[in-house]
């Protein structure tokens, strides 16, 4: 078939095989394909609306036993620079998030054998209790099924007892591409493989909760895996209609076992334009500025992109792999409004609630990413000793806080 009429098709509202998918990609020059894709946006969002969300991507551990090869973020279990953020950490991460409007929590980590599905529950209630309406959009699929083989207990339990203690949505991260070929490559198929990381989506969507979905795409993926991934999300997004967005970003190569060069913007606005016309059961795609840039991520809106993500208060995953874009709010609305947009925030749920914060109230601007922790700050949180450790090191650092712990009390009694 060739371009002109797959143009057709897609102006039409038709859905595009896999094959007329991979034909338009290959062949149509990239304004088209933006054309194409900006058609399909204006269709599902005639009102010109931007959406993004304040909200704060947290990182409560960096320590994981799944050693993909693309990830330049996760320490190994005993290293010194391995961490646990405790939970005064996160309730101050919390106060600073509202203090600029924000409205959840966007809580990822690495698979830290120490931490067991208990630490999570307990972490989820004393968030809840203290912040009854702030939203835990928490632990993507690759998590969940981590939890699910510490704890021994199935996924769909697992999402049970998360939900039970406050989790509110299931971020779509680790998905990189579902393809089990690729995920060999990228040591990412023992975390999950294709088809489990749509199972956890399922069972979260049958157990009522919204999810996103992501690609990373830029490693060892052919231009059909990439558009097999497309189809796994569009085909579950038929039986569930679960997944409220879409987000794709590039490889991010640097400080990474396996190296090699970032994607080019092209192929970035190229691949986003391909997901707004293959996903025609997404709403909602996001633009990821973060590993694009402010200019890229504006030049997003005119290839499918209806939503600018997250404000992004604090970012650690992108940061260690070279990447380190930053804008506030003020920011985020001017690039939404110079590219002729109307700009409001939103929650996870694509409710809009309201205009820029700023414009209601004064905010602090934000000029700088937060990080996880500051460089050098080992700190042990008090409570992790309630929770058993799993791996040989955990065990023994546990030991020495139990020493440390008794002697300072000997101290103090004998003083
Ligand atoms: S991408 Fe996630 S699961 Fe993989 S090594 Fe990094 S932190 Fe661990």
């Amino acid at each position: 078939m060739d371009v002109l009429t797959l143009s057709g098709k897609v102006r039409a509202g038709e859905r595009l095989s896999a094959d007329e998918a991979l034909a338009l990609y290959r062949t149509a020059p990239t304004a088209l394909l933006g054309q194409l894709a900006d058609a399909v946006r204006a269709r599902k969002h005639p009102d010109r609306i931007v959406t993004y969300i304040i909200d704060r991507n947290v990182n409560y551990t960096n320590v994981c036993v799944a050693k993909c090869n693309f990830c330049a973020f996760y320490r190994p279990v005993g290293s010194p620079d391995g961490y646990v953020l405790g939970f005064d950490e996160l309730f101050r991460k919390i106060d600073e998030t509202i203090a600029v409007g924000g409205v959840q929590l966007l809580l990822q980590g690495g698979h830290n054998p120490d931490l067991p599905i208990t630490w999570y529950e307990d972490l989820f209630r004393a968030i809840k209790e203290r912040y009854p309406s702030f939203k835990l959009h928490a632990l993507s699929p690759p998590e969940v099924i981590h939890l699910s083989r510490l704890a021994q207990l199935p996924v769909p339990d697992v999402i049970d007892r998360l939900i039970a203690a406050g989790l509110d949505s299931i971020p779509g991260g680790g998905a990189e591409i579902l393809v089990d070929r690729v995920r060999r490559e990228l040591h990412c198929y023992g975390k999950a493989t294709a088809d489990e990381w749509l199972d956890v989506m399922r069972h979260a969507h049958r157990a009522g909760l919204r999810t996103t979905a992501t690609m990373m795409y830029g490693t060892v993926e052919t231009d059909e895996e990439r558009l097999e991934h497309l189809l796994r999300l569009r085909a579950l997004q038929d039986e569930t209609g679960g997944f409220t967005a879409f987000i794709t970003w590039s490889y991010q190569p640097q400080h990474t076992e396996l190296g090699g060069s970032e994607a080019t913007g092209v192929d970035y606005l190229r691949t986003l334009a391909l997901a707004r016309i293959v996903l025609d059961n997404f709403d909602n795609l996001q633009a990821s500025w973060v590993t694009q840039g402010g200019k890229v991520g504006q030049l997003s809106l005119a290839y499918g992109a209806n939503d600018m993500g997250s404000v992004m208060i604090e970012e650690n995953v992108v940061r260690a792999a070279g990447a380190s874009y930053c804008m506030d709010e003020v920011e985020i609305v001017r690039n939404i409004e110079d590219a002729g947009f109307s700009a409001r925030r939103r929650n996870m749920h694509y409710d809009i609630l309201g205009d820029p914060i700023f414009r209601e109230r004064q905010v602090p601007r934000m000029l700088e990413l937060a990080t996880a922790r500051e460089e050098g700050d080992a700190s042990v949180p008090d409570e992790l000793k309630y929770y058993p450790a799993r791996s040989q090191a955990g065990k023994i650092l546990r030991l020495q806080d139990g020493r440390k712990a008794e002697r300072q009390k000997g101290k103090l009694e004998g003083s």
